[in-house]
């Protein structure tokens, strides 16, 4: 299969993740923040899902679907994990641009880049207690793994496996970004929803992989 037909399982997935925790994802948000975050994140990964569908029907490489989905990510959401997952799937995009067989070395660059994307737009570093906790240690592990010369599945099931241990190692956090952070206190003993979902995205995408 090529990569754009991995591209377009991957946010198949992803949406249907996200359907499946909807409620979850929204009763952890509104435990600090306003409970939006279930929404928010369906919203946003059916529009992505939708738009790469419509470019991998027009014949687009595995970077430009994701640019499109992206795109529609960013639009359709609303919120703030809205605009850092745009960024998330244009960082991959970028990275992996139009080839048909992108390298397991070039998936974990394109992570690595969204991560350092992710924290730049954001501002959020590790500790904030946002999904930059899950984002920095699954990049990492993901690469690591690649450059150990693991294949992409067992790598990225690798860093899936950290990427659960730490969005639950939030819950004992004190956020300082976000709209939780005024409320940080009552945050204690919840992992954060943007964490969270961020995991349940890793895990489910490793379900695709080749
Ligand atoms: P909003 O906070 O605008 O309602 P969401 O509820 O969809 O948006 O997303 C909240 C999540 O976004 C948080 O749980 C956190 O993981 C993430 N987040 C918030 N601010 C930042 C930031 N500055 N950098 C990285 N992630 C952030
Ligand atoms: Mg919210
Ligand atoms: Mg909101």
């Amino acid at each position: 299969r090529h990569a754009a037909g991995a591209v377009l399982a991957a946010l198949d997935a992803v949406a249907v993740t996200v359907d499946a925790h909807v409620d979850e994802l929204g009763r952890i948000d509104a435990v600090a923040g306003d409970g939006d975050h279930g929404i928010g994140m369906q919203r946003g990964s059916t529009a992505a899902r939708r738009a790469a569908a419509d470019a991998h029907e027009l014949g687009a490489g595995a970077g430009t679907v994701l640019a499109h989905a992206a795109d529609a990510w960013a639009d359709k959401a609303g919120g703030t994990s809205g605009a850092l997952w745009g960024t998330i799937l244009r960082a991959v995009g970028n990275a992996l641009g139009d080839q048909e067989a992108p390298t397991a070395a070039r998936v974990a660059e394109g992570v690595t880049e969204a991560s350092a994307a992710v924290r730049r737009l954001g501002g959020a570093e590790v500790g904030d207690k946002t999904m930059v906790d899950v984002l920095v240690p699954f990049a990492d592990t993901l690469a690591a793994a690649v450059s150990e010369g693991l294949r992409l599945t067992t790598a990225w099931d690798r860093a899936a496996g950290a990427a659960e241990a730490a969005a639950a190692a939030t819950a004992g956090l004190l956020p300082r970004k976000g709209r939780a952070r005024p409320h940080a206190e009552k945050s204690l003993g919840t992992p954060d929803a943007g964490a969270h979902s961020l995991a349940l995205i890793t895990r489910a995408v490793h379900g695709v992989l080749l």
